[in-house]
């Protein structure tokens, strides 16, 4: 299966300091092939080792953290990022909130609705009706009647009609009347070629005009999972996507697959056929589903911390001796901006921090500072002090500042190097404290 696929592409770095090219790309190729195995599209699982690759090239590895491990984390934040970061809900923005359920044959859209419903009432405080507005087949109608007999949900039916449209308008005009807050409406599953059957829920979208339209889909179709998600979302612009049958041995991939491929969240999975396995979908969760890693992240993120610690010593060092140049400068501001504030950022500057207190930091000027920094030459950034006035010239011009800009910022850091000198030399704040009044 996928991890252990995985397994074995990490073992390719174990036992290496450090993330090189060449390990990396190795490792990228195997991890490419598993994505693939587990159903992931090409492009996605392309895209997906490029970025990874990157990012792992940035990374600087102490001995203190295996390769490998960070790579595992890498790849956990990158296809938690890719499946939609955060979790998203169902929005009720309207009285009754009408919910259009869509899909191919045998997916799984009846027994979600079902699911639904019993979601709704028991965990949202919810009053759903259910609308059966599959008209092809009789089944279809008893099949939703028992599902709501079982949970306790009532649910509309008109088999003496064979206009959906009409049922669906019918059914909600019920739950006015009976103070039902969403309305569940179940449809027969079509094929996105049957070009009749895709006129007519698009003429039940139209008439109903739904709050919700969730794509429901048999997870364990795979690669035609992304296909037929394609094409219904094409037609209906749904909201949201329901992946079925997550239950047992099937592969995560299709999620990764679907949500690159429409753009929209993943808003539950279904994980059996009784009625409570219904989950939330999150995220980060499947990514780790996909990764087969468990307890991996917070072993990896442990160690991450102790790199950070190392790397903070280091700093300190460097300080110490005066050799602080913009390249630790500019790795400092991106982790200041992976915590999202410039100031904590500053803070982490060994010396620094209790200055900054009382500073105030736009988070914006960042990008001016990033810009000027990537407007030096390598040789510049490690050699602060050759940066004269015409390079100086040339660094506003090629960062879109300008030269007082330029110049703001070389003194700055000129004032932070100085203050960050004293601050780690005992006998020079010895110094400055005997000049003190
Ligand atoms: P529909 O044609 O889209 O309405 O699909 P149904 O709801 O009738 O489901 C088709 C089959 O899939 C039924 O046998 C369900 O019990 C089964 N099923 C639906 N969802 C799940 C799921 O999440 N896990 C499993 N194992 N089976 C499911
Ligand atoms: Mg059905």
């Amino acid at each position: 299966n996928l991890s252990d696929k995985l397994d074995r592409a990490f073992k390719v770095l174990k036992g290496q300091g450090t993330i090189t090219e060449i390990n990396v790309a190795e490792t990228m190729k195997e991890i490419r092939k598993a994505l693939l195995d587990a159903d992931v599209n090409y492009k996605t699982a392309k895209a997906f080792t490029d970025d990874v690759r990157q990012k792992a090239l940035g990374n600087n590895v102490l001995t203190s953290i295996s390769p490998g491990q960070l790579l595992t984390k890498l790849m956990n934040d990158e296809l938690t990022a890719l499946m939609g970061g955060t979790t998203a809900d169902l929005n009720f923005p309207a009285t009754p909130t009408i919910i259009l359920i869509a899909g191919l044959n045998g997916a799984g859209k009846t027994t979600f609705t079902g699911k639904l419903a019993n979601y709704l009432k028991t965990q949202r405080n919810k009053k759903p009706l259910l609308v059966a507005d599959d008209i092809y087949r009789p089944a279809a109608i008893d099949q939703l009647e028992v599902l709501g007999q079982q949970i306790g949900i009532p649910v509309y039916a008109n088999r003496d009609s064979k206009d959906p449209v009409a049922i669906a308008r019918e059914g909600i005009a019920q739950a006015k009347q009976n103070g039902n807050n969403v309305v569940i409406i179940d449809t027969a599953g079509r094929l996105a070629i049957d070009e009749a059957m895709m006129v007519e829920i698009e003429q039940v979208k139209d008439a109903v005009k739904p709050h919700e339209i969730l794509f429901v889909v048999d997870s364990m179709t795979g690669q035609d999972a992304v296909n037929t998600a394609k094409v219904f979302n094409d037609r209906l612009d749904f909201t949201g996507v329901v992946l079925t049958k997550l239950d047992g041995d099937t592969r995560g991939g299709a999620a990764l697959s679907i949500k690159s491929v429409v753009n929209k969240p993943i808003k539950f999975i279904g994980t059996g056929e009784k009625m409570e396995a219904l989950d939330v979908f999150h995220p980060d969760r499947m990514a780790s589903r996909i990764l087969g890693m468990g307890d991996v992240v917070s072993l990896v993120e442990r160690a991450q911390q102790q790199f950070d610690e190392k790397e903070a010593a280091e700093l300190q060092k460097k300080i110490r001796k005066n050799k602080f140049d913009f390249n630790d400068f500019y790795g400092q501001i991106q982790q200041i901006k992976k915590m999202g504030n410039m100031k904590d950022l500053m803070g982490m500057i060994p010396g620094v921090g209790k200055m900054m207190k009382d500073v105030e930091v736009d988070d914006n000027a960042f990008k001016a500072i990033e810009a000027i920094i990537q407007s030096m030459t390598p040789f510049e950034k490690a050699n602060p002090e050759t940066i004269n006035q015409s390079r100086r010239n040339r660094i506003a011009k090629g960062s879109g500042t300008d030269l007082q800009e330029v110049n703001r910022l070389m003194k700055q850091f000129d004032d932070m190097k100085k203050v960050m000198k004293q601050m780690s030399n005992p006998a020079a704040m010895a110094n400055m404290m005997r000049r003190m009044p």
